[in-house]
């Protein structure tokens, strides 16, 4: 990709269009464009075609979306459908109409079937039924991926669709009714240890798998694609392996220091039994994940307290 490129990053003040940002910036991309969202609604076609028209953009990084751990999808399905599926749609359709040639969109590892052989492989897509937890969501990813393929297909377009499973790094939302289980994990244990808990709770059984992939490696396999003039297709990002929520719930109360017990929610949902990626379509052109999860778990931490504890409650500042 020539690096003069003038590269649109949507969502860059989120977990995954910040870490592109930073990506861009460290591989010496001068031209990266952003708007905030009260400069760009992307929820508004008229402004993002005239956004598109005006800019003269040359690649499209769409991480805007509206993003959420299982009990925001479980609760909030019509803001999860209707939000991603414009927010797509007015995007994809702009760069198009302003003769953007390449995209890459993000989606989600939650797009496969529930009950998918594992590692899931990209061919498993639309092959059987979809975790209903999370439903909505998967609807309106497989239907932005669909976008890419059916406008390459009829307007020789070079957009392609990212995979990642599930992620984790600076910029996660640590809300714990809408945050993913690392996240919501991590603040947790930091508060359980502040405030001398004896315990900590997980939601669900602790038994379902899931695995994790640092933001940094998803921008460094986007910045791959990207070079290596990947055209089209479906690429899942992640690491390879995965471990069930109760290995990750020790593994981060290690982290954090908090040596309390865990108490399993059996009222809160399990969601889909495991998702694990199959990663061989990137790992055979030549990217796979740097960043461990004890690594990375240690730097998400430091991130965390760096930026959240100084918000927390007086009583729980170390
Ligand atoms: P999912 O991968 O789409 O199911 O999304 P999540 O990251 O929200 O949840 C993954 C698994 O972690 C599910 O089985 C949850 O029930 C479990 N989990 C355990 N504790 C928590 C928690 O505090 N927050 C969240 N979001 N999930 C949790």
């Amino acid at each position: 990709m020539n690096k003069q490129a003038r590269i649109f990053v949507a969502g860059h003040r989120g977990m995954v269009g910040s870490a592109l940002v930073r990506r861009l910036a460290a591989e010496g991309y001068p031209n990266v464009v952003t708007r905030s969202r009260a400069e760009l609604d992307l929820m508004d076609q008229a402004a993002v075609n005239r956004f598109f028209e005006a800019e003269r953009i040359d690649v499209v990084l769409l991480a805007a979306a509206r993003v959420g751990g299982i009990l925001a999808n479980a609760s909030r399905p019509g803001e999860f459908i209707y939000e991603n599926l414009v927010i797509e749609t007015n995007v994809i359709h702009a760069a198009y109409r302003a003769r953007v040639e390449r995209l890459v969109f993000f989606g989600s590892s939650c797009i496969y079937p529930k009950q998918c052989p594992q590692p899931i492989r990209e061919e498993y897509l639309l092959t059987s039924p979809l975790e209903p937890t999370n439903d909505a969501y998967a609807i309106a990813k497989i239907a932005g991926l669909k976008l890419c393929e059916a406008y390459n297909r009829e307007y020789n377009t070079q957009y392609v669709a990212l995979m990642p499973t599930n992620l984790y790094g600076p910029n996660d939302n640590y809300d714990l009714n809408s945050s993913h289980v690392l996240p919501a994990l991590l603040r947790k244990a930091h508060e359980a240890r502040l405030n001398g808990a004896a315990s900590l709770t997980v939601w669900g059984s602790g038994t379902p798998r899931r695995e994790f992939l640092h933001v940094d490696d998803l921008a460094a396999a986007t910045l791959f694609v990207l070079e290596h003039n990947v055209t089209e297709g479906l690429f899942n990002v992640g690491v390879g392996e995965d471990l069930s929520i109760r290995e990750l719930a020790e593994g981060i109360c290690k982290v954090v220091g908090f040596e309390g017990e865990l108490a399993f929610d059996a009222s809160k949902p399990d969601g889909t039994p495991r998702k694990l990626l199959d990663v061989s379509r990137l790992a055979q052109m030549g990217w796979r994940a740097r960043i461990g999860l004890a690594e990375g778990l240690a730097s998400t931490y430091r991130q965390f307290v760096a930026a959240h504890a100084g918000s927390l409650p007086a009583t729980l500042q170390a």
